[in-house]
């Protein structure tokens, strides 16, 4: 056990190792962050900044220096790279895992392993395209294997014709084809799992996504149909059983119309949607992330006011289609009872950039939701 006073690592200075940074200090340990940026929102604020690529010898050599032990927070870290720290000290979640989560085929094929269902797909590997691609695919969505996000590298087809054309502007990179599924609604489940095998999650999340990019995320007992919930938790569980997994995972579900459930992809790592977790429980995904990585006592989060999280996006940055940015009415939400301004420190304002978040905590559904719609429109 690395107890207070130790030095948490973290491969990735992006505003979730801000946010585990935020966490480790609070609780007296000691945080080195690699990363390249010379202002990356956690570097700034980490007692160690080792400003390297996340291949570089000597970089990682100075992490494993300054460090007890280390994780990760950006998903597109070389899993090779973990793997070279952890010749040395303490990794979590292990490189193997990590490089699963990079990889949808290698991702749905976990999944399927541990029984749960994902939309129907077909693997599109080795530089050509099978020559029967099922029709039930269609209309699909083509999405690159790797380094995927925020909904890039995705691009909607309806026909066999429209694969081709979407594959070759992909420059023909190994992707998968998933079938478009009627989604009633899409949430998340954060769980965390100790070296000892405990196991413990926050609440279901349910999100709201717009052009590809999480919006909005609610948290409160009723937000996702009861049932469905608690399969999302026991697939959750069994996806980071399955792997043998320690640190914090979040799983990504849709909710179809006819009831059923079926997992969209996994992040080993803390997740934008669970950033309500930091008011909103009484420990936070990051906190989590924290007690995996030292080998402290897992306990199950309890969350103790329902939550409504808007993502803040650089778009509020330009109202009305301004060229030049201006600063959000900030006091303007701030004003307004039980909101929680999180600011990632980033210098430059761009659209669809991740700017900071805002929680809004309450005593009931109806407050935290008229809330958020009040501040959404304060911040225009
Ligand atoms: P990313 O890695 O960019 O988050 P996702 O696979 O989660 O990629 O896709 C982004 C969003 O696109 C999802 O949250 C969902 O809104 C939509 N989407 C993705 N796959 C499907 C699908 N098979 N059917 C319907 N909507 C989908
Ligand atoms: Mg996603």
């Amino acid at each position: 056990m690395l107890l207070p006073g130790s030095t948490l690592g973290v491969m990735g200075g992006g505003q979730l190792g801000r946010m585990f940074v935020h966490a480790a200090q609070r609780m007296g340990y000691f945080t080195a962050v690699l990363d390249p940026d010379e202002g990356s929102p956690a570097g700034r604020v980490s007692h160690h900044h080792v400003r390297a690529d996340y291949l570089d010898e000597l970089g990682l050599a100075a992490l494993c220096g300054h460090s007890d032990a280390i994780t990760t927070e950006f998903e597109n870290v070389p899993a090779e790279a973990l793997a070279r720290l952890a010749e040395h000290r303490p990794v979590a979640p292990a490189a193997d895992a990590v490089a699963i989560a990079q990889d949808r085929a290698a991702e749905k094929a976990h999944f399927t392993r541990c029984g749960v269902a994902c939309a129907p797909y077909a693997v599109i590997a080795g530089g050509k395209l099978p020559a029967a691609v099922g029709d039930d695919l269609f209309p699909g969505i083509l999405k690159t294997a790797r380094l995927g996000y925020d909904g890039k590298g995705q691009v909607r087809v309806n026909s066999r014709a429209e694969l081709q054309a979407a594959w070759d502007g992909l420059k023909r990179a190994d992707c998968v084809l998933e079938k478009m599924l009627p989604l009633a609604f899409e949430c998340s489940v954060v769980v965390a799992r100790g070296r000892d095998g405990a196991v413990v999650h926050l609440p279901v999340q349910r999100n709201l996504h717009r052009g590809g990019i999480l919006a909005v995320t609610e948290v409160h007992e009723t937000c996702v149909p009861a049932a469905q919930a608690l399969r999302a938790i026991e697939a959750a569980k069994a996806i980071a059983e399955g792997l043998q997994y320690v640190g914090v995972l979040c799983i990504e579900f849709f909710g179809l119309e006819d009831g059923a459930l079926v997992v969209n992809e996994m992040a080993p790592r803390p997740h934008n949607s669970g950033h309500w977790s930091i008011e909103g429980a009484d420990v936070s995904q990051f906190e989590l992330q924290v007690r995996t990585l030292a080998g402290l006592p897992l306990v199950q989060p309890r969350q103790h006011s329902p939550a409504v999280m808007l993502n803040l996006l650089g778009d509020l940055w330009f109202p009305d289609g301004a060229t030049a940015a201006r600063t959000p009415d900030w006091a303007g939400v701030l004003c307004l009872p039980g909101t929680h301004l999180h600011l990632y420190g980033k210098t430059e304002a761009r659209r669809g950039r991740k700017m900071g978040h805002l929680t809004v905590t309450g005593p009931s559904v109806e407050s935290v939701r008229d809330t958020a719609l009040e501040a959404a429109q304060r911040l225009g």
